[in-house]
């Protein structure tokens, strides 16, 4: 656990009671699921008023495109666990990705954006952004030169924290301190933290962007994202969201909600789970390197002693000495840990990256890159399944 208790100890009670009603009881703990498209108004002038209300901004029962109570309850939650104004949700992650790249760039502008970013956010970068003619470059994963590329057409910032796979770190007061002054929107994706963990706009980000899919939801059965902002992006998020039609459905926003209130605990344990596994994988000879924030070798594990409250189940293996084939032959012979992406689930996952793509800028030569997912299995059983499998990865 890192040096920040104190404020661990808060977020697991706001994961608690935010987003629930504190009056009007007797109520259910679980608020009811809302599903609505259509709202009745009580006379036209009242119906008017509403959607005067909506088309400024506001947050109202009028049409569930922009959400029902149940929505607007996850959008509480998640608003006050990131310190941020408000909160939008989207039909998934990559949906509240593209939505901050949809609000903050336009033709002409420039994008500095992180070489760490989840994978899909690349390929969306790559081929709608340079359609509208919207430059981009990639910064290191860790952020740490961003400064000399920032240009005088620079309107984002976006950064991943950590970053996909190799989870480097970057240093968000830093860069916050350097973007604030130029009027650059810095937005991190947060998904890592799942809102638990670290907080970008209490460090300074502009937005944090999460995908629920992972911890919040904890089930591996609900596709889901949001974006948090701060005071001063919200109005342009939120409209963009309204533009679009971007929303979530209600179904969705219910489990996530009850997911949420045991995601701290959950991670907790996932984090516990994998720092067992880290342990067995350290020092076998097949093993070049374990990247995870939380181990002392990580080049900036004092970032995340300062920025963040605990780490989680999903670390990353770099081999050495094996062919491909042979990796495959692992990973195929593991029983308890399934092949399958995205991860945040009660059950162990394992997946083969590629690592010729996995970076585009920061010319290392990676060896085989294998992800682990550390579930809630128990840990004897996880680990007799490694010790089965590892006789694919040669003798040891
Ligand atoms: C999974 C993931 C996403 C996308 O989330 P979906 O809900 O699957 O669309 C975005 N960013 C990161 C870092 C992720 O891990």
């Amino acid at each position: 656990m890192a040096g920040n208790d104190d404020k661990a100890h808060k977020q697991r009670s706001v994961l608690i009671h935010a987003g629930r009603p504190a009056s009007g009881l007797p109520v259910p703990v679980n608020p009811p699921l809302v599903r609505a498209s259509t709202y009745l108004h009580a006379t036209a002038e009242e119906m008017r008023a509403t959607e005067q209300r909506r088309l400024g901004g506001a947050r109202e029962d009028y049409y569930g495109r922009r959400g029902t109570g149940t929505s607007f309850q996850l959008e509480d939650l998640l608003t006050e666990l990131e310190g941020g104004h408000g909160a939008r949700l989207a039909s998934s992650g990559l949906a509240a990705n593209t939505l901050v790249f949809l609000a903050f760039l336009r033709p002409g502008d420039h994008l500095l954006i992180s070489d760490g970013v989840y994978a899909p956010v690349k390929r969306f970068v790559k081929s709608y952004l340079s359609d509208q003619q919207i430059a981009f470059d990639y910064v290191r994963a860790d952020g740490s030169d961003i400064e000399g590329r920032i240009r005088s057409n620079t309107k984002l910032i976006y950064l991943e924290n950590p970053g996909s796979v190799l989870f480097e770190l970057v240093d968000i007061p830093a860069i916050a301190a350097i973007a604030k002054p130029k009027g650059i929107v810095v937005a991190v994706d947060s998904t890592w933290a799942s809102g638990v963990t670290h907080h970008p706009i209490r460090l300074g980000a502009d937005i944090s962007v999460l995908s629920a899919t992972k911890y919040l939801c904890g089930a591996s059965d609900v596709i889901l994202g949001a974006a948090v902002a701060n005071e001063s992006a919200w109005k342009r998020l939120n409209e963009t969201a309204d533009w679009l039609g971007t929303c979530a459905s209600p179904d969705d926003c219910y489990q996530v909600l009850r997911g949420a209130r045991s995601a701290a605990i959950r991670i907790e344990e996932h984090r516990r789970q994998a720092m067992r596994l880290i342990e067995w994988f350290a020092g076998k000879p097949f093993v070049r390197k374990i990247y995870y924030p939380e181990l002392e070798d990580h080049p900036r594990h004092e970032i995340w002693k300062r920025d963040f409250t605990g780490s989680c189940g999903l670390f990353t293996v770099e081999l050495r000495g094996v062919d491909a084939a042979s990796v495959d032959r692992f990973v195929n012979s593991l029983s308890l840990f399934g092949l399958g992406s995205s991860w945040g689930g009660f059950e162990s996952l394992v997946r083969v990256e590629n690592e010729r793509t996995i970076r585009s800028i920061d010319g290392e030569n990676y060896g085989p890159l294998v992800r682990f997912h550390a579930g809630f299995e128990d840990i004897r059983d996880l680990i007799a399944d490694l010790d089965a499998a590892a006789v694919m990865l040669g003798k040891y």
